[in-house]
């Protein structure tokens, strides 16, 4: 894109990019700005719209995945809620809080300049960060709409990136020569492109056919369960080569007791499951997937599926194509008419395909995750806010308290503390997760985040003990509504 071309550009103080879950938040929460919301489809919702099969349903409970000042209809109904009522709850949120006006759809951003003074950018000898508005610009987006040929150009302040760690760029592995999708006489489709389909081209690419689903986790769980439900199934059930690593939390007494509860799940999950009779249990303990926010929900037919024979299981660490469909480390081969790949989606690429350098290159550290302060700000690029990118058992409630603070930093109510402080609390906590899990890469802070609400509550000025008497605080679970504003 030319550097010189003349451009029109409308100016904000406050710019958010994307209207998933995390946008809206942040629209809300910094809605005293009036600030503008590029969204790329026509759309909210983010995942919830456009990564969802007919069968996907929330994962928490409906009174943990809740706005604090926006209690689900029926919030003490037990089920799981679908994708198409999280839409409708999202949708009538946005409404009563008016938030929708703010939204500018079909308008996707397509890169972001920075247009700073350059000693505006932090610098890890210069010691403070800054404040967040500044008086004048700091980064200009362009923006590319469904109604016009050239771009449009936005100026901002402050920059708040919340496209979604999940979406748009699905990851699809490498195959060794003459083994990749090209040698395959069959159809092969990502989750991504089966989401757009409706119920009768669901039917039509499946009934009839043998179908593998590459994948182990819920997008994988649940496209095996669809399959199924039309048709014969088969599950590739693909797990990488792991060894076994240690585990320990930071405190040796939440250690302990925290292994026993974990132990005790797993050896119910076991009594209760046919994970020994598949060969689905896992190799590493149960509270390493808690801790890396890979816990799923089972279809309620996943398991009569596979005893009626109509999903079987292959658990592998490599695979590749042969023309007639997948080829194992073993040697063994799986016949395919289709091959489904629930194997996940590449939310870096996504951030670094619009961020500029220097900051691309320093979006994730030598650990290959963010450092994100509070799971927000990154120490090291300035007047730009992420949202989305930590994630916990409910990532509406993560998103909606750390957009809280965001506004309050915004408003200068408080102060982040120097650029080496935030790097190494950043750090800390990554190396509690990696304490915790060897999927630490997925950047969950599950086992934490009770203590960095605390935290968050602490540095906004706001008690870190939300209940209003000590025996709720020691007997009640907190939810999203223990978070609600206190006048
Ligand atoms: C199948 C599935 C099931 C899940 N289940 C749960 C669950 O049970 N519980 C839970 O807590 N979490 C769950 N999650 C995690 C989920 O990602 C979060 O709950 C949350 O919805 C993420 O919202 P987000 O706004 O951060 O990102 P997204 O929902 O991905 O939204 C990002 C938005 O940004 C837009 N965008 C992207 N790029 C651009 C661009 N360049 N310009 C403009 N706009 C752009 C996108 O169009 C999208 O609307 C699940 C995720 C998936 C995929």
């Amino acid at each position: 894109m030319s550097s010189h071309q003349a451009r029109q550009i409308q100016s904000s103080r406050v710019g958010i990019i994307g209207a998933g879950i995390s946008g809206i938040a942040a629209a809300k929460q910094l809605s005293h700005y009036a600030p503008v919301v590029l969204e790329a489809t026509g759309s909210i919702g983010g995942v919830w719209k456009h990564c969802s099969f007919r069968s996907t349903k929330l994962q928490t409970p409906r009174c943990d995945f809740e706005f604090s000042d926006y209690p689900w209809p029926e919030r003490d109904n037990s089920s799981f809620p679908t994708h198409l009522e999280i839409l409708d709850y999202l949708h009538s949120y946005a409404t009563h809080f008016d938030v929708l006006k703010y939204v500018k759809f079909n308008s996707r951003v397509v890169e972001i300049r920075y247009v700073g003074p350059y000693d505006i950018s932090p610098d890890i000898n210069k010691g403070e960060y800054g404040a967040l508005l500044t008086g004048h610009p700091i980064w200009e987006v362009a923006v590319a709409t469904s109604d016009s040929k050239t771009f449009e150009w936005y100026a901002f302040e402050l920059l708040v990136v919340c496209i979604g760690k999940y979406g748009d760029i699905p990851k699809v592995p490498n195959f060794p020569p003459n083994k990749g999708e090209q040698v395959f006489m069959g159809k092969i489709m990502h989750s991504i492109d089966y989401s757009k389909l409706d119920q009768e081209a669901t039917r039509k690419l499946l009934k009839g056919k043998k179908v593998a689903v590459v994948g182990y986790r819920k997008s994988a769980i649940d496209l095996a369960t669809e399959c199924a439900e039309v048709n014969q199934g088969s599950l590739n059930f693909s797990i990488k080569g792991l060894t076994k690593g240690c585990s320990e939390t930071f405190f040796a007494f939440s250690s302990l007791l925290w292994k026993a509860v974990s132990k005790f799940i797993e050896s119910y999950l076991v009594w209760k499951l046919p994970l020994v009779k598949y060969g689905l249990k896992p190799e590493h303990p149960f509270e390493e997937d808690y801790a890396s926010c890979q816990m799923a929900i089972l279809p309620e037919n996943f398991f009569p599926e596979a005893n009626k024979g109509k999903i079987q299981f292959k658990r592998a660490s490599k695979w590749w194509f042969w023309s007639g469909g997948l080829e194992f480390e073993d040697k063994t081969r799986l016949e395919a008419d289709v091959v489904l790949l629930a194997t996940g989606f590449d939310g870096e690429k996504k951030l670094r395909s619009i961020l500029p350098e220097p900051f691309s290159s320093l979006i994730v550290d030598s650990s290959g995750l963010m450092p994100l302060y509070r799971g927000t700000i990154h120490p090291l690029i300035p007047n730009m806010a992420f949202v989305g990118y930590i994630e916990s058992v409910s990532n509406l409630h993560t998103a909606e308290l750390r957009c809280r603070w965001l506004s309050r930093l915004t408003d200068g109510l408080f102060k982040l503390p120097s650029i080496e402080k935030m790097r190494e609390h950043a750090g800390k906590e990554l190396e509690v997760m990696k304490k915790t899990t060897r999927f630490f890469k997925k950047h969950c802070i599950s086992t934490f985040s009770i203590n960095h609400s605390d935290e968050i509550c602490t540095e906004m000025g706001w008690k870190a003990w939300r209940k209003n008497n000590w025996f709720l605080e020691a007997f009640t679970p907190y939810n999203s509504q223990d978070y609600a504003e206190q006048n």
